[in-house]
């Protein structure tokens, strides 16, 4: 795997000339972020549950191994086989050993952000094994050979059109249809004999019950029971932060997902899984992949809280402008650019700087992550490790050294307020200067504040402006 930096600001720049995409983006999800603000007005308990989310979150955080040992135990007793696996590589030779046991070739999956982490399908495929996806969006993204955008909404991105042509290639359906209806038949269509015809099926789970030994799958399109109910075999793939310690506290989190994620109340389906059904087997995969790494570090353990909900991306408008793909990652918008670099440093290390801190993320957040200032925190952390492009780095470092010095800094702005009014344009916006490309510098002004402030206060004893009493 390379490990050259993600070029976030190219790509979005792409993304950006591409004029009918861009606006569709923007506004899909500005949409779904209107709607969680409507559901969100519903419910005058709303900021208390956020406030008990995260603090159920934080405390089973606080007491993971404990509460992974309840669930192993509980899980044991209904029937569960448990697995634990390290990394990526030790979680798909997991599944692979479990459906080489089974002789099983063909596996329906459900969607799962955790074996997208552990580039799953690529590993089973080699092993002669078909992977289907069987959510709509996430199953466009596979036949377009592509990662999900978004966390919520895979393919989030194409507009009615594009799915059109996908499907036209794949399952010889009329490419100018237009009707997402019909589309999302053909998709009914296709998928329907692979489920029949499956072996094994694979789902994640939102949330994993320590005190019964159980976990929830919440999806709107029921493909999920599926996956998991029509073949004998389930395999459930789940990272472990995913607990929580009683069946009594899933109530909270079940109110809060579907309405910060998409606007609606619940989802479509809430599902249970006990245990495997008559005459099946049931596995959870309980993986780490760098998440107890992450546990043990002081300003970013909290984004283990999350509940993939995506609200934090449909608000952030810097993800909106860009789209999910040019973030180059496995997960994109705000809790991609905290999440990504703890799995390497120098490849995302673009991420942090791909938002506007503006906050909006921190406060649509159910689980209370301080989003934006974990991404400042991550700036800090990576200039400190020096993963950050030289001239950038130097211009940080003489810019710090400037604004400490009060006098010289005043002086420069001085200078900068009389060049900028004479100096020819493309001094300062030309290609050596990609920041100019979409900015325009404020218009010089005649008196700065600081001049102001000292034309109309008297000097104190100090020499130093008094203030107007
Ligand atoms: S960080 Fe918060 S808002 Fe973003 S996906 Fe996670 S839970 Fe949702």
């Amino acid at each position: 795997m390379s490990n050259k930096p993600v070029n976030h600001a190219r790509a979005a720049e792409h993304f950006l000339e591409d004029k009918p995409h861009l606006q569709f983006h923007d506004e899909r999800l500005w949409d779904m972020r209107q709607k969680r603000d409507a559901q969100m007005h519903i419910l005058p308990e709303w900021q208390e549950l956020r406030e008990e989310a995260s603090r159920i979150k934080e405390h089973t955080l606080s007491r993971l191994p404990e509460y992974l040992e309840q669930f192993e135990e509980n899980a044991k007793k209904n029937g569960i086989h448990v697995h634990w696996a390290r990394d990526g590589a030790e979680h798909n030779r997991i599944v692979g050993e479990i459906l080489k046991a089974h002789n099983a070739h063909k596996l329906i999956k459900s969607k799962s952000m955790v074996t997208e982490e552990c580039d799953m399908r690529p590993y089973l495929e080699k092993q002669g094994v078909t992977v289907t996806e069987t959510d709509l969006g996430e199953r466009i993204q596979q036949l377009d050979d592509q990662l999900p955008s978004h966390i919520v909404v895979p393919a989030v991105h194409k507009l009615t059109s594009d799915v059109a042509k996908i499907f036209a290639k794949d399952y010889n359906t009329d490419p100018d249809i237009r009707d997402p209806h019909l589309l999302a038949e053909a998709q009914r269509q296709a998928a329907r004999p692979v489920i029949l015809g499956a072996d094994s099926g694979m789902t994640g789970g939102n949330f994993v019950v320590a005190e019964t030994g159980t976990f929830v799958v919440c999806t709107n399109e029921g493909n999920a029971d599926l996956s998991a109910t029509v073949p004998n075999l389930h395999i459930a793939t789940i990272g472990i932060e995913r607990l929580v310690p009683r069946m009594a506290d899933l109530g909270v989190f079940v109110r809060l997902l579907s309405r910060s994620a998409l606007g609606s109340p619940i989802t479509q389906y809430t599902t249970h899984f006990r245990g495997p059904q008559k005459g099946g087997e049931m596995h959870v995969v309980l993986v780490d992949n760098g998440r107890s790494a992450r546990l043990g570090m002081e300003d970013f353990w909290t984004s283990l809280k999350c509940i993939r909900c995506g609200a934090c991306m449909n608000t952030c408008p810097v993800y909106r402008r860009s789209g999910g793909l040019s973030y180059g990652a496995v997960y994109s918008g705000p809790i991609g650019a905290i999440i990504d670099p703890t799995f390497n440093e120098r490849k995302y290390s673009t991420l942090p700087y791909a938002s506007t801190l503006n906050g909006s993320c921190t406060n649509v957040c159910p689980v209370k992550i301080n989003i934006h200032e974990q991404l400042y925190k991550w700036r800090r952390v990576l200039v400190q490790h020096h993963e950050m492009p030289f001239v950038k780095r130097e211009i940080m470092h003489m810019a710090g050294k400037l604004m400490g010095q009060p006098k010289l800094y005043r002086a420069a702005i001085k200078a900068t307020e009389v060049s900028l009014s004479t100096m020819p344009r493309f001094v300062l916006y030309n290609w050596l200067n990609p920041w100019g490309r979409h900015r325009e510098n404020p218009h010089p002004v005649k008196q700065t504040f600081n001049d102001w402030y000292r034309k109309n206060r008297k000097p104190g004893k100090d020499g130093t402006p008094e203030a107007k009493k």
